[in-house]
């Protein structure tokens, strides 16, 4: 377990509670050192200020996060809105507001980590069709490794299909599922949809089911 907070008398009672509680336990004082003992240690929860020298506490959130989820609890001295909605959205699992009580902290260490025991298997973040590798939290799509540009709406509709291998989907299912359009308008919204993905991303990448609709996966194109 690492706690990352710059005033001492804190971080050592923090760090304390934890002890007492079973963890083992080390500490850092800014972003910079909290970044590297996370690297070195590979902990299991980051209790984490979000005020640091050095640079914050979300820039240590997204650093250590880029390589692999490591669960985080963070702690704030300010209660805006606006500061946990950041937070939470970087990665965060959870926060205090200082003042908090010792037993509220391991509390909620315990709550997320029962969280992450018992978490099913992490959201899809990589879907891959042949050549195409499309990386749905940055929305970034790769083709052979170079980088290529689709609209929201084109890459909504690519990881759609991309989620649902070898299943045939009809326009009107596709607009109901992609588009939200629920009457049945605007089919040829998706044809052209369709032709730009197979424009940008190669024709073999979609599939033409003839007179019912679309698919991913092996087959000829009508
Ligand atoms: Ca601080």
């Amino acid at each position: 377990m690492a706690v990352v907070e710059d005033e001492a008398v804190i971080a050592s009672a923090v760090a304390a509670r934890l002890a007492s509680a079973g963890f083992a336990v080390e500490v850092a004082h800014d972003g910079p050192s909290g970044v590297a003992l996370v690297e070195r240690i590979q902990p299991d929860l980051v209790v984490l200020d979000l005020m640091l020298p050095g640079f914050d506490g979300l820039e240590v959130c997204r650093r250590i996060q880029a390589g692999r989820r490591v669960p985080v609890l963070m702690l704030t001295a300010r209660d805006a809105e606006t500061d946990l909605l950041v937070g939470l959205a970087v990665g965060a699992d959870d926060y205090l507001t200082k003042p908090f009580s010792p037993r509220e902290l391991v509390a909620r260490v315990h709550a997320i980590l029962r969280r992450v025991e018992t978490a099913v298997l992490p959201p899809v973040t990589e879907l891959r069709i042949g050549a195409v590798e499309l990386q749905v939290p940055s929305r970034r799509v790769l083709r052979d490794g170079e980088e290529v540009h689709l609209t929201p709406t084109e890459f909504e509709l690519i990881a759609f299909l991309a989620a649902h291998p070898g299943v045939v989907f009809t326009r009107e299912q596709l607009l109901a599922e992609v588009w939200g359009y629920r009457d049945g308008s605007g089919l040829r919204t998706v044809d052209s949809h369709i032709r730009a993905v197979r424009r940008k991303l190669g024709n073999d990448v979609v599939r033409t089911v003839h007179a019912v609709g679309y698919a991913l996966g092996e087959g000829g194109h009508g």
